[in-house]
């Protein structure tokens, strides 16, 4: 029988970036004991200078040492494969048999199957639990949270999820929770560059921008883009909503390979995939999403 994971059980957290920095501190605020790591030291030693109850190590399987789970908040699968699995002392050679790792970052859902299958192997289970709301909701832990694997690793981990997220949905076996977050984040990224297009045509029309995204917002056009981007990052034009194009772009490259590798045609995915991609080119490294908002704008210099 396992037991369930409440505070103050030791986790291992790794990827204190944008998201898992305010995601580590709701953890440390219900009480669990976290050991942290990042490659980035000043990332590990501010985040410990502010919560000193947390233990900085020096690799993934220094912290995996003595925890019942493993959170990762990395940019990508590959990445999270690495630190969990394969590279320079990894967080497998740490844990315990019977410890469970959830990945909450956007990873991609085929790895994460494969990564299933080699953990298992190894007496540790996976969840694959990405998140949806941005930094903001991060903040105040009411992130929507996609879980793929066993319904009995989700309930034994419930309140660990639950100091980070207000909708926790089990979506399906392992993958599916990295699944759904890549076809979400379609949804975001297509509903933002609608609006970010809708302003450059209506601005050059005469229109005023607040206007527009006021009235889309009492009207059809309503979407997320509109409610929490226009008024608040577009708009104004700081472009500070804390998620990166380079992290959009691979979501929807994440997005097209699920649909290619089941042999499915979605010709609107796919020119999704080559717009982020090029956008994340030419607006330059630590771009915002928000900023795609730009793009559309150089795009309409061009002339159509
Ligand atoms: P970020 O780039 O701010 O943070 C990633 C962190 O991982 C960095 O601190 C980096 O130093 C660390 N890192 C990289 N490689 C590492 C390794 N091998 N070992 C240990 N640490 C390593 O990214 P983020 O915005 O926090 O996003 C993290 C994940 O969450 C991504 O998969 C992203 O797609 C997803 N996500 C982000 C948001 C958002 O609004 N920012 C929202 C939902 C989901």
């Amino acid at each position: 029988m396992t037991t369930t994971l409440a505070p103050p059980a030791t986790i291992a957290f790794i990827g204190l970036g944008m998201m898992g920095r305010p995601m580590a501190k709701r953890l440390i605020e219900a009480g669990f004991t976290l050991r942290v790591f990042d490659v980035s030291q000043k990332a590990v030693s501010d985040f410990v200078g502010a919560h000193p109850s947390a233990l900085a190590t020096a690799s993934a399987k220094a912290a995996a040492q003595g925890a019942a789970a493993l959170i990762t908040m990395l940019p990508d699968g590959k990445i999270v494969r690495q630190a969990v699995l394969e590279g320079q002392d990894p967080a497998i050679e740490g844990l315990e048999a019977g410890a469970v790792v959830m990945d909450m970052s956007s990873s991609n859902p085929v790895d994460t199957q494969k990564l299933a299958r080699d953990l298992a192997a190894r007496g540790v289970a996976l969840l694959d639990a990405p998140v949806s709301g941005g930094v903001k909701r991060a903040i105040d832990g009411s992130l929507s949270i996609m879980v793929g694997g066993a319904a009995a690793d989700l309930e034994r981990t419930r309140p660990v999820f639950g100091a980070m997220g207000k909708t926790i949905t089990l979506c399906g076996p392992a993958g599916a929770g990295h699944a759904l977050k890549a076809l979400n984040n379609y949804l975001s990224a297509a509903g933002l560059v609608a609006m970010c297009e809708a302003l450059v045509v209506g601005e050059a029309f005469g229109l005023d921008p607040g206007t527009m995204v006021d009235v889309f917002n009492t009207s059809t056009g309503k979407s997320n883009a509109t409610e929490v981007k226009g008024r608040q990052f577009v708009v104004p034009r700081n472009f500070a909503a804390g998620f990166t194009t380079a992290l959009m772009a691979k979501d929807l490259r994440t997005a097209g390979d699920v649909a290619r590798h089941l042999k499915l045609k979605m010709p609107h995915l796919e020119q999704a995939v080559s717009y982020w991609t090029a956008a994340d080119g030419k607006l330059g490294k630590g771009a915002d999403h928000t900023e795609i908002f730009r793009y559309a704008e150089m795009l309409a210099e061009e002339k159509a």
